[in-house]
């Protein structure tokens, strides 16, 4: 019996094995980035269509593993999510695109991706306020944006968070909208101040009626709720034609500008205010 169980355990040891070394050692890695000096932010603007001004930029992390090169947030978030260094990193994002944005001399938003986890600790709220002081950053230039995957898992407690760093004056954006599982009653119940429609239902605008259908059912939710709309993800001047044809506010995407580092987009964020 002792063999038998060692033999599944090889099996599964043996399956298995390159996945969780993986895991482990993006785990482990993850540990030491900041303080390795492994991360870095990119930035990607966000732009009024309706007057072709740039209003403000989304905060991207990058990782560069010593050893792997550039691993994607897609792939190290989840993992930092489930051992709880979001906590630190999320609060390394925050402070550095604070920091970065109380520079500029024109006065943009910045947007910061915040997940659950961190929404959930309990100094979150006074953890912007703090970071807020200390990089002089105004509260209204900073949006955070939340999935609604991150809400639903306590509801209380994201709503009560919520009202509080509302309070303090910073937006927050509903991210990808249409992908989560009861958008629409959650867009009710929490203060969002914006609505990010997913880049998946943007990118098929153009080739799919029912996704044309969606975004132009989001823009009019937008407009009847009185909530700005951005469109994310776009990528092609047929999407951004479509978008100006509905009326949609914002946009971002890789059609306007791939995230970069901020030293590249320096016209724009120290521009000539009068543009
Ligand atoms: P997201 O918040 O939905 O960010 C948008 C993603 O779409 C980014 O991928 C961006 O580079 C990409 N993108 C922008 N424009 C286009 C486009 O026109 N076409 C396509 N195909 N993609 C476009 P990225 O930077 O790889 O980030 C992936 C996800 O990782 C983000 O999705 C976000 O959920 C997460 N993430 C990134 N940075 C942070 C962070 O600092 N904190 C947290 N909690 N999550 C982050
Ligand atoms: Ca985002
Ligand atoms: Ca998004
Ligand atoms: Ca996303």
């Amino acid at each position: 019996a002792k063999a038998e169980g060692r033999n599944t355990y090889r099996f599964f040891e043996a399956r298995m094995g390159a996945e969780v070394r993986e895991r482990r050692m993006i785990e482990h890695d993850l540990r030491h980035a900041i303080a390795r000096d492994e991360l870095r932010l990119v930035f990607q603007p966000q732009k009024d269509i309706q007057n072709g001004t740039i209003i403000g930029f989304e905060a991207l992390l990058r990782w560069r593993h010593p050893l792997r090169g550039e691993i994607s947030p897609d792939v190290f978030i989840p993992i930092a999510e489930e051992s709880d260094a979001i906590i630190d990193i999320g609060a390394w994002v925050l402070r550095t695109a604070c920091r970065e944005a109380a520079t500029w001399t024109k006065p943009l938003m910045v947007a910061v991706n915040v997940s659950a986890v961190q929404l959930y600790n309990t100094n979150f709220v006074s953890e912007v306020h703090q970071i807020l002081l200390d990089t002089g950053l105004p509260a209204r230039r900073l949006e955070l944006e939340i999935t609604e995957t991150a809400l639903v898992r306590d509801f209380n407690r994201a709503l009560a968070a919520l009202r509080l760093i509302k309070t303090l004056g910073v937006h927050i954006a509903m991210d990808d909208f249409g992908t989560g599982y009861s958008s629409l009653s959650n867009l009710r119940a929490f203060p969002f101040d914006k609505i990010k429609i997913d880049g998946s239902f943007v990118r098929a605008v153009n080739s799919n009626g029912q996704s044309a259908t969606i975004v132009r059912a989001v823009l009019g939710l937008g407009r009847g709720l009185g909530l700005p709309v951005l469109a994310e993800g776009v990528e092609t001047s047929a999407e951004m034609q479509f978008l100006r044809d509905e009326e949609c506010k914002e946009v971002q995407g890789y059609f306007v500008a791939r995230p970069a580092d901020i030293a590249s987009f320096r016209s724009l964020t120290h521009g000539d205010v009068r543009d």
